[in-house]
């Protein structure tokens, strides 16, 4: 997909990045993970964005946020067994912050033309299998989802065994691009515990577990989002996302000031490691 300049960056120090075409603040944000402070320097265009635009620097916030934890627990001595080229949860339900939603239909539009129409083909197959299959008690009719429906939805999904439209040959082909949700899905022990059919020993079960994320840059993606289109906080999930996306591009156009985008993302960001911190403090 043919870049813009981008929109915001994660930095190491402050000055103008010659990556954008425009004026530049710079915006600063530290994160208490795992009882230690982080430091980031995000620069910042002072241009109006819309947002999807964030996605790139939400994306690149996940993945550090994930390689920070994943350090920390290896220093630790535990060992996460997620790793590039791991396909063993890629049959679970993603679920997408509307903004991704936006931007996965402006990177599929983009592919070339016979993997995009696979991925749409795939997408498509998945969509009628939710549809036709859904559990009778299920409020599956709306594509969008709370985060409850969405953790009890993906249970049921696991059980049909679909692989993930991106998924081709074990491959993740969007893996740069994957939504957020993949990369802050992290366990600890035998990346098998990821597979439902796999019937473990509970000494298995014990040794291995999903990593809570200190903070969830997903979710505070989608309360971002839901605070600026004054919405509710939803998920939509992958399989859904191309045609919910297509049935609702007004959503996309809307506009507010980037500085203003990222100060207001950076308030929920610690106001959520904030209090996920004081929770793992109070249960230690
Ligand atoms: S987007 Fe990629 S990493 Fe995420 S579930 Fe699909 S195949 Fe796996």
């Amino acid at each position: 997909m043919a870049e813009n300049p981008p929109l915001m960056v994660l930095c190491e120090r402050e000055g103008i990045d010659k990556s954008f075409g425009c004026r530049v603040e710079t915006v600063g944000l530290e994160l208490d993970i795992l009882g230690e402070p982080v430091r980031f320097q995000i620069n910042v265009t002072d241009r109006h964005a819309r947002l999807s635009e964030i996605v790139p620097f939400a994306r690149a916030l996940s993945t550090k946020l994930a390689m920070i934890v994943s350090d920390r627990l290896g220093a630790g001595g535990k060992t996460v067994s997620c790793y590039k080229g791991c396909t063993a949860c890629c049959s679970y339900l993603v679920p997408l912050s509307i903004p991704e939603v936006f931007r996965l239909r402006q990177e599929v539009l983009a592919m070339q033309a016979e993997q995009g129409k696979s991925v749409l083909q795939s997408c498509l197959y998945a969509a009628k299998k939710i549809l036709d299959e859904r559990p009778e008690d299920s409020d599956i009719n709306e594509s969008t989802q709370t985060k409850s429906q969405i953790s009890r939805l993906s249970r049921w999904y696991a059980g049909l065994r679909l692989p993930c439209p991106f998924l081709s040959n074990n491959i993740c082909i969007s893996y740069e691009q994957r939504p957020i949700a993949c990369r802050e899905h992290m366990v600890t022990g035998s990346a098998i515990f990821c597979d439902t059919q796999y019937s473990m020993p509970d000494g298995d079960r014990e040794s291995s577990r999903i990593v809570q994320m200190p903070v969830s840059v997903l979710e505070c993606f989608a309360e971002l989002t839901a605070e600026l289109e004054q919405s509710n906080v939803e998920s939509v999930m992958l399989p859904l996302a191309l045609p919910w996306a297509q049935e609702n591009l007004e959503r996309s156009v809307q506009t507010w000031p980037a500085v203003m985008m990222v100060e207001h993302f950076i308030k929920i960001l610690k106001a959520a490691a904030s209090k996920n911190s004081a929770v793992g403090t109070a249960s230690n």
